[in-house]
């Protein structure tokens, strides 16, 4: 796992600015990592010999043309509906299409993780609530979808972190369909911060466990993207730890700290991940949060 870890770092080291530009400014052959840099720094030009002088020949010069390898060989060429949808939205593209944004959530899902559909997923466009900043997923009730909302910043970002955080909330949708018998009144702390330590994990692809989708994106972050990830992954790390000393040194730890056990022994990921990578949780002291955005679950 930390030799994952390492090649990333290596491979940003090396590849820095070059590396997964996927937005390219058509006029200067720029390539830039956001599309909101090459919106900026990317110009029209107007070409042209005497007849056609003045006439502004590309009055969006940017495009989305990937150059992340697990991007890429999910995109067809020419005309691709993630490509379209995508300088639609990012890249203020003239298009045809509606909805861009449903657009490029139902190609990521359907591309991506099946058999995952957005047809699965009542797809809300806005505003997020809840412990991920930049996407979230209610469970229904009833039978009903789920609800999928994404920020609408997250489609002003690397399409490869975009992806990534999909990805995450399947990881979620895969929890919420767990079923386990006991009943986590008492310490819904622990399991909240193991959940979100999971689906983090996965993100920043680091995690071991078979869930029919991998994270592969990962080499195509930003920088800030990267830190952002690894950052979100230590603080859920310690974030497990520290719920779990709060129950220890809660009123009520002799009857809690049995029941967490069971509970992790019939949660797949905590029974084949976490247990195993944490042989002492029970006793782990958790110290002081890893930084300060990180708060105490
Ligand atoms: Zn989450």
């Amino acid at each position: 796992m930390k030799n994952r870890y390492k090649l990333s770092a290596f491979v940003l080291f090396f590849c820095g600015a070059a590396c997964a530009q996927d937005y390219l400014c058509t006029t200067s052959n720029q390539r830039f990592y956001q599309p909101g840099a090459c919106l900026q720094a990317c110009r029209p030009t107007t070409e042209g010999n005497g007849l056609t002088r003045g006439v502004t020949m590309a009055d969006r010069p940017c495009v989305f043309k990937s150059k992340c390898a697990s991007i890429m060989k999910h995109l067809s060429t020419g005309g691709d509906m993630l490509v379209l949808a995508y300088g639609a939205v990012a890249l203020q593209r003239r298009t045809m299409i509606p909805q861009p944004e449903k657009i490029i959530v139902s190609q990521v899902l359907a591309r991506f993780f099946p058999p995952y559909n957005i047809r699965q997923f009542n797809v809300v466009i806005g505003e997020v609530n809840g412990a991920d900043q930049w996407a979230s997923l209610m469970p229904s009730r009833a039978g009903a979808a789920p609800t999928l909302t994404v920020s609408h910043d997250l489609f002003l970002v690397t399409p490869a972190f975009l992806i990534s955080v999909l990805g995450h909330e399947m990881v979620h949708d895969q929890q919420y369909k767990r079923k386990n018998p006991v009943n986590p009144n008492g310490f819904r702390p622990v399991v909240d911060a193991i959940r979100e330590l999971e689906a983090s994990k996965w993100q920043q692809g680091i995690d071991t466990f078979d869930r029919g989708f991998r994270s592969e994106t990962t080499l195509c972050f930003d920088q800030s993207e990267s830190q952002e990830v690894r950052q979100v992954t230590a603080c859920r790390e310690w974030q497990v730890k520290k719920a779990i000393e709060n129950v220890r040194s809660g009123p009520r730890s002799s009857q809690l700290l049995p029941l967490i056990e069971k509970w992790m022994k019939a949660d797949p990921w905590a029974q084949q991940v976490y247990i195993p990578e944490h042989p002492d949780w029970k006793t782990a002291r958790a110290g002081g949060s890893p930084d300060n955005v990180c708060t105490t679950p």
